[in-house]
């Protein structure tokens, strides 16, 4: 429970971010080191209160321990706090880095006062028990001669393998890209996520027996009924990765980019060359729109901040959440109110303001006259949501052109590629994604489950493992007939 009285001596305090100005010359994690006294009173703040809806529907997905390890930080029991972590969540160096953290929008101390910082907390225990060397490979003590092929090496691929090699399967990984970590390795860029950080997590799988094939693109270069003969059971962790595109005049300009083919050779060549291969796009000296926000909006200003763009503007089409929660958005649900990310808080310390601009539809690209962009046409909107669907009504005169030689498109993922579901045969859900039911995460083929965004769209690190911790769960069950695995 931390310290009775912690919650009404001590205020939140987060680990601060290195200063913007400074942290936008090179690609370093943000975050400062934190210092143990800080997070033993950031730890003592948690109140006891009895019923954690932290830990609720609301809060964790992976249904952490929270209030445990809160109090084991408070007290300096350091490596039973690692322990209680590591009961619910395989990663949580990912988590503690990358969340949004449900489970503070939920914390019970957040109905009158700031909450506490779990998520803070939960990283710095997961830190330390590798800087002591508390964590080290665990390879099962028995084998059970099954085999499991996962396809997909993001979060909920890995989940699965090691939750399946715990059970003493033997688990092999097939990734089409060139290194292990899905979106944690290739999306997420490295100023978030030290790729260092999730080599470390393979590395330790590596050596507790999985293995992991790379440049192995299943449908493709890899056979799916060979794939399927060679194993007792397949797991689908492909992720989401059709972007959503913005078909309006002048789509077809050079300079018009879905996030990723930004992204991805960003930390390729950042971790190929120290992005002195020049293999990457890069944004120095331009005038940067990203259209569409979230993380990858985020990435992709924080990212264009680095390379040294001239401008960077972020079109939102909503409008700007309100700065508490509103009447129908109650605690413990998820906050909708208006945050200030890594990427916006550099861009306001570069350029002196923040870089977002709201209820703007983008109606047009235009031309330099040579094929390139030269621009966005907008119009503002307003926004009705009466009928329970957004619908936007165009403001008439309020239309505005904005210059721009590099545009990224950061609207979001429209489910799996069609590759591996047609080569295996599978059923699709209405919205393209793998159809399996929550909870079972069976697949229409027998012996095959899904996990994570191929199963349920575009969403969370801490979804993805969560899911693909219940889908070797599942398929525990199905090679056994009983399953140990929670
Ligand atoms: C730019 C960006 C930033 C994000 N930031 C955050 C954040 O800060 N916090 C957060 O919680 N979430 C964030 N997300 C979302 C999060 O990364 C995803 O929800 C999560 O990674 C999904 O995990 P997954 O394992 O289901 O899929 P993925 O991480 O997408 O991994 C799927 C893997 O499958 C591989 N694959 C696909 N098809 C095949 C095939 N046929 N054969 C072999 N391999 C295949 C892909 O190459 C990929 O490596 C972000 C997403 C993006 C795009
Ligand atoms: S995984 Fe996310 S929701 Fe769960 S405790 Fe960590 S920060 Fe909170």
């Amino acid at each position: 429970m931390g310290k009775p009285t912690g919650f009404k001596e001590f205020e939140r305090a987060t680990i601060p971010y290195r200063d913007p100005l400074l942290r936008i010359l090179d690609f370093n994690e943000f975050n400062e080191k934190p210092d143990e006294q800080h997070l033993r009173t950031q730890g003592a703040r948690c109140m006891d209160c009895g019923i954690p809806f932290c830990m609720s529907a609301t809060g964790c997905p992976v249904d952490n321990l929270i209030p445990e390890w809160n109090d084991l930080v408070y007290r300096g029991r350091w490596r039973e706090a690692l322990d209680r972590l590591h009961k619910t969540n395989n990663f949580p160096e990912f988590t503690g880095r990358v969340c949004p953290a449900p489970c503070e929008g939920a914390c019970c101390l957040g109905v009158t006062d700031p909450p506490v910082t779990i998520k803070n907390i939960e990283c710095t225990i997961v830190d330390r028990g590798f800087e002591e060397g508390w964590i080290v490979p665990e390879p099962p003590k028995h084998r059970t001669g099954k085999s499991v092929a996962v396809v997909g090496s993001g979060p909920a691929g890995l989940a699965a393998a090691a939750q399946l090699n715990k059970a003493g399967h033997r688990v092999t990984v097939f990734e089409r890209d060139d290194r292990i970590g899905g979106l944690l390795m290739y999306g997420i860029p490295n100023m978030k996520l030290d790729k260092g950080v999730v080599e470390r997590r393979v590395d330790l799988l590596r050596a507790e027996g999985v293995e992991f094939v790379t440049g192995a693109h299943v449908g493709v270069n890899v056979d799916v009924r060979e794939l399927r003969e060679k194993h007792d059971a397949i797991v689908l962790a492909a992720g989401a990765t059709k972007p959503r595109d913005l078909p309006i005049p002048g789509r077809e300009l050079n300079g018009i980019h879905f996030a990723m083919d930004f992204l991805r050779p960003n930390t390729k060549s950042l971790l190929d060359s120290n992005l002195e291969d020049g293999r990457y796009l890069s944004a120095e000296g331009k005038d940067v729109i990203v259209i569409g926000g979230g993380d990858t909006g985020t990435d992709c200003i924080g990212t264009s901040l680095r390379h040294g763009c001239n401008s960077v503007v972020n079109f939102e089409l909503f409008p700007k959440p309100p700065a508490g929660r509103a009447a129908g958005n109650p605690w413990p649900e998820w906050p909708r109110i208006f945050r200030v990310d890594y990427g916006h808080q550099e861009a306001a310390a570069k350029f002196g303001e923040d870089p977002r601009v709201y209820q703007l539809m983008s109606k047009e690209f235009f031309s330099d006259g040579a094929g390139n962009v030269a621009g966005v046409t907008t119009v503002e909107v307003d926004v009705d949501f009466s009928s329970g669907r957004p619908e936007f009504k165009e403001i008439a005169g309020s239309e505005r052109q904005w210059k721009a030689d590099l545009v990224f498109l950061s609207m979001g993922f429209l489910g799996p590629e069609a590759t591996l579901a047609e080569a295996l045969g599978l059923e699709t859900d209405p919205r393209s994604n793998f159809k399996a039911q929550f909870g079972k995460f069976a697949t229409s083929l027998e012996g095959v489950f899904a996990a994570g965004d191929c199963r349920r769209g575009q969403s969370l690190v801490v979804w993805a493992i969560r899911e693909g911790r219940e889908a070797a769960r599942e398929c525990d069950r199905f090679l056994m007939g009983k399953t140990g695995l929670v």
